[in-house]
């Protein structure tokens, strides 16, 4: 399994900048595309890995598509950390099950797991 090099990026202009110069990989160690495809569920792109918004957030009940609410019923500035988690499981879920589509992990798992997420 495949590592990026370094990171994670402290922000996501920085990720964006390393994706252009051809500097991330996925799983199988193939550079990422310059560029990523809208993600068909927020607002962000597509990175290759489970994006929260596809799933519902175990916090709020939001469905796929839907941002998270806060108990006010106010959208919320990100995604609950439950839904990000239940998004990093489910990367580890494909990455189990040999999917190679993954970005690869940052080099320090402990600060970020995937590709920054969950804050677009
Ligand atoms: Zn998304
Ligand atoms: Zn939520």
């Amino acid at each position: 399994m495949n590592r990026q090099s370094f990171g994670p990026p402290s922000t996501r202009a920085e990720e964006r900048a390393w994706r252009a110069a051809g500097l991330l990989v996925d799983v199988a160690g193939r550079v990422l595309p310059a560029t990523a495809p809208p993600c068909a569920f927020c607002d962000g792109e597509d990175i290759g890995d489970t994006c929260p918004a596809s799933l519902t957030c175990p916090t709020c009940k939001a469905t796929p598509r839907q941002r998270c609410r806060r108990p006010s019923g106010h959208t919320a500035e990100q995604w609950h950390r439950s839904r990000v988690r239940a998004a990093d499981l489910e990367d580890q879920r494909r990455e189990e099950d040999g999917d190679t589509t993954l970005p690869a992990r940052w080099s320090d798992p402990q600060l970020a797991p995937t590709p920054s997420r969950g804050t677009r």
